[in-house]
């Protein structure tokens, strides 16, 4: 007969790790949202050898007190969320408490922080899930966490890393998506010294937009605003799309905010393709920023490990929702008239 045994916290971490950690990419996500959340206005994220060999993000957010260094790095431990009725009003990005812990299971990672208030910052070290003692450092308030050499200890994952270009695409992709739903906070993106991204704050959407792919696209955006009442509840629909004028040749131009997180939906992404049915050629994808804001109770965001997919209590109305804001905006924009149907 088989025995049963109770994995030890190393493996149980590698697992996790394996669902939520696929490339730096996933790191750089996991550790800005993290920083997200910390209510940090400025999030700056240094990168050498597309990840691989360095992900640094450093914030100003709240810290985190030397006493809850080594928590924060437990897995299950999470200062988000505190009981099971918490999940259906979660507000901040995190909240499974489980991605420190994968992180510094297949990294050699390193924790700098100090909360506003306390005088002296702590360091944590972690090298492949080992913790070594935490000591009292100098550091600005906020925190600093640094992955080295991520998966040195996974080699089947390693091998499945790309070219320092593919890793630094991904990152590029993940830093834009993150940036679209915090408008509010300054971003820097910098790979191998040289400043990649530099997003300073700004009040809305469309400058955002602007300073990620430039002003001649988002300054042809159309706006778009409307909210369906839900009882007693609201769903908020707002953003910009462009033009058909303006299509791609993909639909990488597609992103979709729900409660200051990117998703993917595929019946919005629907919906979306229906409003532009006969505005566009074949093969030729719209552009859409949109903002979708519901209370947290109408959706379900645990569903998938890195929260990139979503379960809405009622779909079918936002897709409507959705598809009627579009219909009757570009039929009172009269895009016709402006000559943008293409054929
Ligand atoms: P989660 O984000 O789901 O709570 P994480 O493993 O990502 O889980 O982080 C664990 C905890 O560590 C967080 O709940 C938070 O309290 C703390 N933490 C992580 N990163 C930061 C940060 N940049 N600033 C302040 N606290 C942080
Ligand atoms: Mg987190």
């Amino acid at each position: 007969m088989p025995t049963i045994r109770q994995l030890s916290s190393n493996v149980v971490n590698k697992i996790a790790a394996g669902e939520v950690i696929e490339r730096p990419a996933s790191v750089v996500k996991e550790l800005v949202e993290n920083s997200v959340d910390s209510g940090a206005t400025r999030i700056d994220v240094t990168i050498e050898q597309g990840g691989v060999e360095l992900v640094r993000v450093t914030d100003n957010g709240c810290g985190i007190a030397a006493d809850q260094l080594q928590l924060a790095v437990a897995s299950h431990a999470t200062s988000k969320i505190a009981d099971a009725d918490d999940l259906f009003r979660v507000g901040t990005l995190g909240f499974r408490g489980e991605a420190l812990a994968s992180i510094a299971e297949v990294s050699r990672l390193v924790l700098r922080s100090r909360p506003a208030d306390c005088e002296a910052g702590a360091e944590l070290e972690i090298v492949g899930g080992r913790a070594e003692p935490i000591r009292p450092v100098g550091c600005p308030a906020g925190t600093t966490i640094e992955i080295r050499q991520l998966f040195f200890n996974t080699p089947v994952r390693h091998k499945f890393m790309r070219t320092t270009q593919t890793e630094m695409g991904h990152i590029t992709e993940a830093i834009t998506r993150l940036a679209l739903a915090a408008p509010h906070v300054h971003f820097s993106l910098t790979h191998g010294g040289r400043l990649v991204h530099d997003l300073p704050p700004v009040s809305n959407l469309r400058e955002r937009i602007g300073s990620l792919f430039g002003a001649e696209l988002a300054d042809g955006l159309i706006e778009i605003e409307s909210a369906d009442e839900h009882g007693d509840q609201q769903i908020r629909l707002s953003g910009y799309v462009a033009n058909p004028s303006h299509s791609r040749g993909n639909n990488r131009l597609q992103y979709l905010i729900l409660n200051g997180r990117v998703i993917r939906d595929r019946s919005l992404q629907h919906a979306l393709g229906e409003a532009y049915r006969g505005l566009l050629l074949t093969g030729r994808y719209p552009i859409c920023f949109l903002n979708l804001e519901l209370s947290p109770s109408l959706v379900d965001v645990n569903v998938h490990p890195t929260k990139l997919e979503v379960r809405f209590q009622d779909g079918g109305r936002i897709y409507s929702q959705l598809l009627g804001t579009l219909r009757s905006k570009f039929l009172s924009t009269d895009l016709v008239a402006r000559g943008s149907f293409p054929g």
